[in-house]
């Protein structure tokens, strides 16, 4: 690709193609730069659930960028082809924790053995495959183009646009050299749903919990978080341990047909890098280091990167 772009975005994950298509449907020329397929990065194998936390955990600035991504996706579900879906579940704790007001409660019987605590409530799903491709599409009909190619430095973009988008995820690690940035590996065992509805999910969050999200044709079942684990085999002890988990809160999983297994590593930092820097002759726009909410994240901070970007 040599045509000179008003605008190259690093990253083919949510991350990027979101930024990419809210520049692109503002009119810019924009050319999304990536070493590896849409399909091949971790967004793809997210679950991935579109959350706004219902406690005052977060900071601002993340409470806006979940709220108009909860926003976007909630439109984007009413969408034929986006992949995003609406379903109600149960968000659950083993500890006693003080359930966030106006939602419905788990009864004594809606809480399976071990868990203490747990409400109801309603979230968009996004089935990433789906997703990241009507995301191409998107870009594509707004002008922008997507060039396979990996970068060692964002000083190679040098002359072909005057702004770039860094959403490099992981790879920020070595392309921007950024040392905070780590990885928290997940897995998933993809299996046939069997009739499932509605989603379960344990909170908090530690290094092993049980989670699973229904789609049409299938389930996929957590959760884990591994720090440093870069290994991007399945290892199959620990999925039938996250198989066997979910059958102790769903035991219609017990027979569903193992489809796949998938591993994601996780982009964590201990905050989310989204800032301008000028670069030689660019002016540049970070945004990475979404950890385990990127696609929740999406929106708001591709409307914050694009903001910053045309200031
Ligand atoms: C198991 C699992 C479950 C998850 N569940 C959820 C969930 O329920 N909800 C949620 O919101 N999030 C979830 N996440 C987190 C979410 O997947 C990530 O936060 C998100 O995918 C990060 O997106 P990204 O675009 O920054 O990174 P990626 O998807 O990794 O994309 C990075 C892009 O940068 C490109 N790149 C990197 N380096 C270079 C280079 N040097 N040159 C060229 N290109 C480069 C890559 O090729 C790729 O295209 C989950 C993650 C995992 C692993």
């Amino acid at each position: 690709m040599d045509v000179r772009a008003d605008v190259v975005v690093v990253g083919a994950g949510v991350i990027g193609l979101t930024v990419g298509v809210c520049l692109a449907e503002q009119g810019l020329r924009v050319q999304v730069c990536t070493r590896s397929a849409p399909s091949a990065t971790t967004s793809a194998v997210a679950s991935a659930m579109i959350w706004v936390r219902p406690d005052l955990v977060a900071d601002a600035a993340t409470r806006v960028r979940e709220r108009v991504s909860f926003e976007e996706f909630t439109t984007l579900a009413a969408l034929e082809g986006t992949g995003v879906a609406t379903r109600r579940g149960r968000l659950v704790s083993r500890q006693p924790s003080p359930l966030p007001a106006g939602l419905q409660h788990c009864t004594p019987q809606e809480l399976p053995a071990g868990f203490s605590t747990g409400f109801w409530t309603t979230l968009p799903l996004v089935d990433m495959p789906v997703y990241l491709d009507y995301l191409i599409r998107r870009l594509q009909a707004a002008g922008g183009q997507i060039e396979y190619r990996e970068l060692h430095s964002l000083d190679e973009l040098s002359g072909r646009a005057p702004l770039v988008v860094n959403c490099a995820g992981l790879g920020a690690r070595e392309l921007v050299a950024d040392r905070t940035v780590r990885s928290l590996r997940g897995q998933h065992v993809i299996v046939d749903n069997p009739g499932l509805a509605e989603f379960f999910v344990e909170m908090p969050w530690g290094p092993a919990w049980v989670a699973y999200w229904p789609y049409a044709e299938h389930v996929v079942l957590g959760g884990i978080a591994i720090p440093d684990d870069e290994d991007p085999e399945p290892d199959l002890v620990l999925a039938e341990q996250i198989h066997q988990r979910c059958i102790e809160v769903e035991p219609r999983l017990r027979d569903a047909r193992v489809r796949a297994h998938q591993v994601g590593l996780r982009p964590v930092r201990p905050e989310v890098r989204l800032e301008i820097e000028q670069l030689d002759g660019m002016r540049c726009v970070h945004n990475y280091g979404h950890g385990g909410s990127g696609v929740t994240l999406s929106w708001g901070c591709a409307r914050e990167a694009v903001a910053l970007l045309m200031r």
